[in-house]
């Protein structure tokens, strides 16, 4: 008897070690670094990774790793939540579930969302709450924070004071680069949160999708037909209110700007449902914790239309490719935004007036809030009109100095094929006017404007082997279209991969000290810009060119039809007939 006593209070004591053990596993005591200090003080890039690590050890349904490493040595960490627990990418696009991507502090000092994703990945981890639950139903990949070294500054920038949220499309800052490549082109979400502070009060959380036209406006409709009015009342009914980024007056309320550089348009492009989360000022407690309930709503969203969600995504892509195999669409190359065509209302803070107590302060006072106003029947200026389009083209010609504005096609994990023999092939081709420079972010001569002549040039060309082909019908397809179109504002040529060849320039003269070009063509220009009428005008129509005037003394560069004829870059070569023969084309580089 007494021996059996024994073993049943050792059993009983097993099951009490286990239990106690389980209660430690389900991560209850695991408070994050900024909780532990009443959200005073935001948790700091060490105390994030012992965090991290920490809720690992108590869960087999998180997967803690890096991405990659920033220009000052730090790891860039990310943890998949998955159950059961995947490890791949293959695996999770397999699986039949949704992929979501929560992400945060792109810019370094902007932290209030990165604390409610460092409280949101307790509750993956928790078994009895929400988050666990929905593991069954959806992949979670979160990444804290996508610029430690500006973390470790709270700076906007990077190390070297570069907004890496600008950088989308050129991808020269490793920390963008590595989370693109690593995260977003290789996980393929069907969703991406990208948070940040930002917006205006009385708001906890200003959201909004992608912007520019010329993503599938279908993901777009999705965030303003369901996502974002289920967050609304999810916040609403937490004490919270959510609206549009960013601000408004008494007549409209205005959104975030368009340029494919910026992450959520940038999604649209990839064609993934980017969702922006910003964060306005408010009490650090209330921020994470709003926070926190605003990104529960847009998990549980996605959870609850799964369906929706990927055929939305997955249509969105197979239509790229499609695109491109058949051409016959149009590329948005520039637009402008305008009035939704309904009526919203909103509330706004009136800043308070300035100097109205006399004492030198000014920006400390204008920190009081004051009352909100309720604005009704306003303008939401969300809506994206094309003002330019180009046809899609079934691929582009690149010739083979433009090495540089390849690697940055690589960089976008483009696939490129090369000429393997001289070919002959039909195209269209861009006759370029002039373009203008001017300092961009971290490029100080980025090309900022390109005119073409609005007629483009229908020949048969011989292309030399060695000749990139960069066809559109590959997923991509929305980026390489985007980046490869003189006119876009975001472009190989924007961002100064195609200096070294671009053509001789004839601009009055006046050549921006710094330019890297070949000096001005002035006999070419002074051919195209006056005189001679006659001979130009049978140019003009062979062309289709209209010799314009340089403006003497500014900085805009004008091209002569002479440079025009000798034009040395073939990117403004588009080959719209898909059956033309390209049995000689070799894959130099799938990535
Ligand atoms: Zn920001």
């Amino acid at each position: 008897m007494a021996k059996r006593t024994r073993i049943s209070l050792f059993s009983i004591s097993i099951v009490f070690l286990l239990a106690f053990s389980s209660q430690l596993s389900v991560g209850q005591v695991i408070q994050t670094p900024s909780e532990k200090t009443g959200f005073q003080e935001y948790t700091s890039y060490e105390d994030m990774m012992v965090y991290l690590e920490d809720l690992q050890a108590t869960t087999t349904e998180m997967l803690l790793s890096d991405f990659g490493t920033t220009i000052e040595g730090r790891k860039q960490p990310y943890a998949v939540f998955s159950r059961p627990l995947i490890t791949q990418p293959w695996e999770a696009m397999t699986s039949g579930k949704p992929i979501v991507v929560l992400a945060a502090n792109i810019h370094g000092g902007e932290r209030t969302v990165r604390e409610s994703l460092l409280l949101i990945a307790r509750e993956f981890v928790t078994p009895g709450t929400q988050m666990h639950a929905l593991l069954d139903d959806l992949i979670i990949v979160m990444v804290p924070t996508i610029n430690p070294d500006g973390l470790v500054r709270a700076s906007r920038g990077n190390s070297q004071g570069v907004d890496v949220n600008r950088d989308w499309i050129k991808l020269e800052q490793p920390a963008l680069y590595n989370y693109v490549r690593n995260i977003l082109l290789t996980w393929n979400p069907h969703l991406f949160l990208d948070g940040h502070n930002g917006g205006s009060q009385p708001y906890n959380i200003c959201y909004q999708g992608p912007a520019n036209a010329a993503g599938d406006q279908r993901l777009t409709d999705l965030c303003d037909q369901e996502i974002f009015p289920y967050i609304s009342e999810e916040m609403e009914a937490n004490g919270y209110m959510a609206w549009y980024y960013s601000r408004g007056d008494s007549t409209q309320w205005r959104t975030a700007p368009t340029q494919n550089r910026i992450s959520i348009n940038y999604g649209g492009i990839i064609n993934s449902i980017a969702v922006l989360f910003e964060s306005p000022r408010q009490e650090r407690d209330t921020g994470a914790l709003s926070g926190l309930v605003a990104t529960r709503a847009l998990v549980q969203y996605v959870a609850d239309n799964a369906e929706k969600v990927m055929m939305t995504v997955d249509r969105a892509r197979r239509e790229t490719i499609e695109k491109g195999q058949n051409p016959g669409g149009d590329i948005v190359v520039q637009m402008e935004t305008g009035p939704k065509p309904y009526k919203v209302s909103y509330y706004i803070v009136p800043r308070r007036e300035r100097g109205g107590s006399g004492g030198g302060g000014g920006g400390a006072e204008v920190q009081q809030p004051q009352e909100p106003v309720f604005i009704t029947g306003a303008d939401l200026i969300m809506e994206p009109i094309p003002t330019k389009t180009r046809p899609w083209p079934y691929a582009y010609i690149l010739e083979a100095r433009a090495y540089k504005a390849i690697e940055m096609l690589k960089r976008q994990k483009v696939m490129i094929e090369v000429l393997q023999e001289d070919t002959e092939i039909p195209v269209e081709a861009y006759v370029p006017v002039e373009y203008v420079r001017g300092s961009v972010y971290d490029h100080p001569a980025s090309v900022t404007s390109i005119t073409v002549e609005e007629e483009t040039v229908q020949e048969t060309r011989m292309f030399p082997k060695g000749t990139y082909i960069i066809r559109t019908g590959q997923a991509m397809g929305r980026v390489i279209t985007h980046i490869l179109e003189p006119e876009t504002p975001d472009n190989v040529i924007t961002w100064n991969t195609m200096d070294a060849i671009l053509p001789r320039l004839g601009a009055g003269g006046g050549g921006r000290r710094g330019f890297t070009g070949a000096p001005p063509d002035t006999t070419a220009m002074q051919r195209a810009g006056a005189g001679q009428r006659q001979g130009q005008e049978e140019q003009q129509q062979q062309f289709g060119c209209a010799g314009s005037t340089p403006a003497p003394g500014t900085r805009d560069f004008q091209l002569s039809i002479q440079a025009m004829k000798s034009w040395p870059i073939v990117l403004f070569n588009a080959i719209h007939e898909g059956r033309c023969d390209l049995r000689a084309i070799g894959i130099v580089d799938r990535f």
